[in-house]
């Protein structure tokens, strides 16, 4: 089978691998330079254990994180610098970097058969059996494709931070009057934090200013204060305004859509990138086992996949607040911004 994954994150880097352990050379594309990724506070869920295991690369990571809640030998999740995971699972894989998928190539009856990618030489047009869309939450891919995306606004803001001081755990988190939740999460090199706040847009979020911020942290969630501390500058907190993702189809004739292409949960949970490694590693079984058929390993990744993915969708604790929302009021202290 002829696949093309669109999107060289860690889902479609996964998937590439886990192909290629199958004896099916994929076409991956990838619109940024080789070993480039946005910094971010990071843990590998054990949900992306069992891919990065058959590839060969969480022996090796697993040393350079911190672990979350360990069980025997192993953990609940692993905390570890987001490079170091893209960097283990690219290695050694033959991407086209630099290329971005401009257009998807359909048949008269509407199957997808091909892509066409620019890149620095101009553009190519590369045909597929399959196209697995792995370009993130925003896909232009699926977009192209007419596969639907529902966007489900969260009704509070989120607050977040990274600073190079790690802190004295590797994990904490807490859930606060109102529902909202605040949490960190350090890994060897640093630590990251983030909580939900009140919907006001950045300015009136950061207003208060970093020693607020900083005192807010260490004395709602005091394992976060090393960490916390170390910011230096408010230019490291950012203020945004989550949404989840769920798409009702994964799959039109020709094209497939996994990762956070198809799916993205709520800042809390910290599975995204596990649940997208797990698609990976159904996705190329089903491929596997269905090699001149790629409808039928569409079919058959969608019986396999859904009963595990469609519940974590269900029981996202995002999803619950949208529920809830406006119910209960932030405890003494909690309410960022503060009030007055
Ligand atoms: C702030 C933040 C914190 C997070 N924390 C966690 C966490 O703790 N744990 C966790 O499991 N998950 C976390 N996630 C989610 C996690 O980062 C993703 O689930 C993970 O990156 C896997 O996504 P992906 O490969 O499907 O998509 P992405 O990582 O978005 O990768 C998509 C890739 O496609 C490329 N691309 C886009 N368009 C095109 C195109 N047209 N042509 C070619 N290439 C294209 C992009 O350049 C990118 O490299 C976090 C996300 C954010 C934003």
């Amino acid at each position: 089978m002829d696949v093309v994954i669109a999107g060289g994150g860690m889902v479609g880097l996964t998937l590439g691998r886990l192909l290629r352990a199958r004896g099916i050379e994929p076409v991956i594309i990838e619109r940024m330079p080789a070993g480039s990724y946005i910094p971010r506070g990071y843990m590998l869920g054990f949900q992306g254990y069992e891919p990065l295991k058959e590839i060969g690369v969480l022996d090796e990571l697993w040393p350079e994180g911190r672990e979350i809640a360990p069980q025997g030998t192993s953990a609940v999740a692993v905390c570890v610098e987001v490079g170091k995971v893209i960097h283990a699972i690219s290695r050694d894989l033959p991407v086209m970097y630099e290329h971005s998928v401009a257009e998807l190539i359909a048949g008269p009856d509407g199957r997808i058969t091909g892509v066409v990618a620019q890149g620095p030489d101009g553009e190519v047009t590369i045909p597929s059996d399959l196209v697995v869309a792995c370009d993130g939450v925003r896909s232009r891919v699926r977009e192209m494709a007419g596969l639907t995306a529902v966007f489900d606004r969260l009704p509070e803001g989120e607050l977040s931070w990274m600073s190079t001081t790690p802190s004295d755990t590797s994990f904490s988190m807490a859930y606060m009057a109102d529902g909202g939740h605040i949490g960190h999460l350090s890994w060897p090199q640093g630590s990251g934090g983030w909580r939900s706040c009140a919907r006001v847009g950045a300015e009136a979020a950061l207003a208060p200013g970093l020693d607020a911020i900083k005192e807010m942290w260490a004395r709602l969630l005091p394992d976060s204060r090393r960490g916390v501390d170390g910011l230096d500058s408010i230019e490291q907190v950012r203020y945004s305004e989550p949404e989840l993702l769920t798409t009702p189809e994964w799959w039109h004739p020709g094209i497939v859509l996994i990762g956070d292409s198809a799916h993205f949960f709520g800042p809390e949970t910290g599975i995204s990138s596990g649940i997208g490694m797990g698609d990976a590693h159904a996705l190329s079984e089903a491929i596997a086992q269905n090699r001149n058929d790629a409808d039928a390993a569409c079919a058959a990744y969608v019986t396999w996949r859904a009963p595990v993915v469609r519940p974590y969708e269900a029981m996202d604790p995002g999803r619950q607040r949208i529920l809830v929302a406006g119910r209960q009021e932030p405890g003494p202290g909690e309410a960022w911004p503060p009030p007055g």
